[in-house]
């Protein structure tokens, strides 16, 4: 296990003690891993800090090529760094694979946008040149979360070096040890010392002590909502800007025209994956009324498959206790605002792990907190609706807007509800399809800006106005 931070181009052991890693499948200790101090935090900022300029100012095919070889690193670790990684989220090893060889090429991807970081020139007259160059901010603290560790990790990190900043990546410490290794991989790449930090540690502690660091320029956060709000109030009172990538409650919404099968298998393959433990779950299912009965019954045939054991739909541990206790809770809820029409149920299994089965509710109408918190656990919310209009108002009407899912075989009727939808990607007739390419965010307590593609990198970079006269 790679129980270190990496600060200064270097491997250190941290001042604050440890903390353990606690296994998601059996809840055994895996290891303990050094718990960041604010003095650790500090001396991250500032190695990132005196790393600056030498980055900012350094060429890009220079850059570029540390890019590709820590990209090459990462492929030829693939096995290793999906090993260390999958045993803390609680996944098999080969899930994790597929994404170490994913992110490697974001990091391909990002190379791209050093060498192609133009300007405008906005007029060269007789008498002076009026420009705009893209200049980086400095120093950028990145923190992803425990569910997507190690892409949440390059998603922030690979745009902002792009763009010729510094960063202190904080890891999240349920699951530290992949952004832990992806740092030292940068460092064996040939990464000058302080450009890419990374330490583990308790957010209010560590975090804080990051956030409000007054040479942080930027703060990038995946997390949930509240945490995301507290963050950006601190930053708010240090005029610093933020990348915030919060929560989700994602609708499908099946019209009567819809491909019902389809429909039907893509709501509850995307609602259950990773236990519903992802930020884009679709976790409501609008459905026409008309077809209500045959939707819900779909639903149902197609959730009693899912089985600890069964590869094909498998159910896996819950993350953390948290994340347990919220799913419980929120079931007991559910079970007096709506009808339970699957699962419900704690599984009990021997050799610890806590898993829960996948559970469905039938509701009237939205109004339940089932139907507008985001709870992310295996819960799925059916609600019916009687036209258009209203299903446009319920798939609206909460507080997020990451995705959202439409089936019908009208395209006017696509278009007008994509038109409408408050969300910041929608999926007609298919659903949970990503690309490094497209922006990745949305509106509301969803959060601030975007990630991937080239849309990720504008955060990153800051507009300089020159005027030259003669
Ligand atoms: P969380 O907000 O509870 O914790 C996230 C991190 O914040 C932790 O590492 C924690 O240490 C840190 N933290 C806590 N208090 C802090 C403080 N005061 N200052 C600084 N840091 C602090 O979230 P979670 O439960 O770990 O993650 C799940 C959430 O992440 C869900 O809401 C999910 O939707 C969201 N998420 C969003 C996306 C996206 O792309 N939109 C992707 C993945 C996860």
């Amino acid at each position: 296990m790679k129980q270190y931070f990496i600060i200064d181009g270097k491997k250190t052991q941290g001042s604050n003690g440890t903390f353990d890693v606690i296994s998601p499948r059996d809840q055994s200790i895996l290891h303990s891993m050094p718990n960041a101090s604010e003095a650790d935090v500090l001396g991250a900022v500032e190695a990132a800090q005196r790393a600056f300029p030498l980055w900012r100012n350094m060429g890009g095919v220079e850059k570029q090529k540390l890019f590709l070889a820590w990209a090459d690193l990462i492929d030829a670790n693939r096995d290793m760094i999906a090993a260390e990684v999958s045993v803390e989220m609680g996944v098999l090893k080969d899930d994790v694979v597929g994404t170490a060889a994913y992110i490697a090429d974001m990091i391909r991807y990002y190379s791209g946008f050093i060498v192609t970081n133009y300007g405008d020139v906005l007029s060269f007259e007789d008498d002076h040149m009026n420009v705009v160059v893209n200049e980086p901010l400095g120093v950028i603290a990145a923190m992803p979360p425990w569910n997507s560790p190690i892409e949440s990790t390059i998603q922030k990190c690979a745009p902002a070096l792009a763009a010729g900043n510094t960063v202190v990546l904080r890891v999240p410490e349920e699951a530290p040890s992949g952004g832990l290794i992806l740092a030292q991989l940068a460092v064996e790449a040939g990464f000058p010392a302080g450009v890419l930090n990374a330490l583990a540690g308790m957010g209010p502690e560590s975090g804080e002590a990051l956030v409000g660091h007054p040479k942080v320029r930027l703060v990038s956060f995946t997390g949930s909502a509240p945490t995301g709000k507290i963050i950006a109030r601190t930053c708010a009172e240090q005029m610093k800007p933020v990348v915030m990538e919060l929560g989700g409650k994602s609708p499908v919404i099946i019209f009567d025209d819809a491909r019902i099968a389809d429909a039907i298998e893509s709501s509850v393959s995307s609602a259950f994956c990773f236990q519903g433990q992802i930020c884009c779950a679709t976790t409501r299912v609008l459905v026409h009324e008309s077809i209500l009965d045959e939707v819900v019954k779909g639903i149902v045939e197609r959730v009693e498959r899912y089985a600890v054991d069964n590869e094909a739909f498998p159910i896996g541990p819950l993350f953390n206790d948290k994340v347990f206790h919220t799913v419980e809770k929120f079931v007991a809820q559910g079970k007096k605002d709506g009808t339970l029409v699957a699962g419900g149920g704690v599984i009990e299994r021997d050799g610890g792990g806590r898993y829960h089965q996948p559970t469905v509710f039938l509701f009237k109408d939205d109004s339940s907190v089932v139907c507008k918190e985001e709870i992310f656990g295996p819960v799925l919310a059916i609600i019916p609706f009687s036209s258009d209009e209203e299903a446009i108002t319920i798939a609206n009407n909460v507080d997020y807007g990451l995705a959202a899912t439409v089936y019908s075989e009208n395209r006017q009727r696509i278009f007008k509800t994509i038109r409408q939808l408050e969300s910041g990607t929608v999926w007609a007739n298919c659903n949970f399809k990503f690309n490094m390419h497209m922006p990745w965010g949305g509106p509301k307590s969803t959060g601030i800006g975007r990630e991937f593609g080239k849309y990720a990198m504008k955060p990153y970079l800051q507009e300089k106005n020159i005027w030259i006269g003669n």
